[in-house]
């Protein structure tokens, strides 16, 4: 049987270390769905529309991965998708505290669907969506940490001319 799995984030927005994750995690699967969640404790910068444009344009060389976006629960996403694995990225230890409970929580509401957490590449291992934006308000250059058609919008958005 093919595997199919589903890769969910904010992506707000996608960096290198999540295209890592992307880009390994299409070797392991036969089929990756990169899905943008809607996660209402978080006030995204980019619309989810915005996150998926910019995300197919970065991946449309990957056969096998798709974008799509989910604005219900997950669990509910990847069995209309007929996947059975959520794949996620693990970082630090303080990433490990977090997707523990968010694996064990999605497998109590379903049994049948696995997590899967592939490491992050030491390299980005300290990128976080949270740090570019953090650092782009801050003017300083995050080209390392994204692809231009990220580096654009976001520096657009956040209203800094560079
Ligand atoms: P969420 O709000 O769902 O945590 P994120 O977009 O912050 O969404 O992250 C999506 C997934 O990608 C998470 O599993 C996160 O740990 C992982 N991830 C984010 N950045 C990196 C990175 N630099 N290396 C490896 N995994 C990462």
């Amino acid at each position: 049987m093919a595997s199919r799995a589903v890769y969910p984030g904010s992506f707000d927005p996608i960096t290198y270390g999540h295209l890592d994750i992307i880009q390994r995690g299409s070797r392991v699967f036969d089929e990756l769905l990169v899905v943008v969640a809607d996660n209402p404790a978080k006030k995204p910068l980019f619309s989810m529309v915005e996150r998926v444009d910019i995300m197919k344009g970065l991946t449309k060389k990957l056969k096998n991965v798709k974008i799509d976006l989910c604005e219900g629960l997950l669990v509910d996403y990847v069995r209309s998708k007929k996947a059975n694995i959520i794949l996620r990225g693990i970082r630090s230890f303080s990433d490990f505290e977090y997707e523990f409970q968010m694996a064990l929580a999605n497998r109590a509401i379903s049994a049948d669907i696995e997590t899967v957490f592939i490491m992050t590449s030491e390299k980005y291992s300290y990128i976080s969506s949270r740090l570019i934006k953090e650092a782009a308000g801050f003017g300083a250059d995050i080209s390392k940490f994204v692809p231009e058609s990220v580096r654009g919008p976001l520096m657009k958005r956040i209203g800094v001319r560079k």
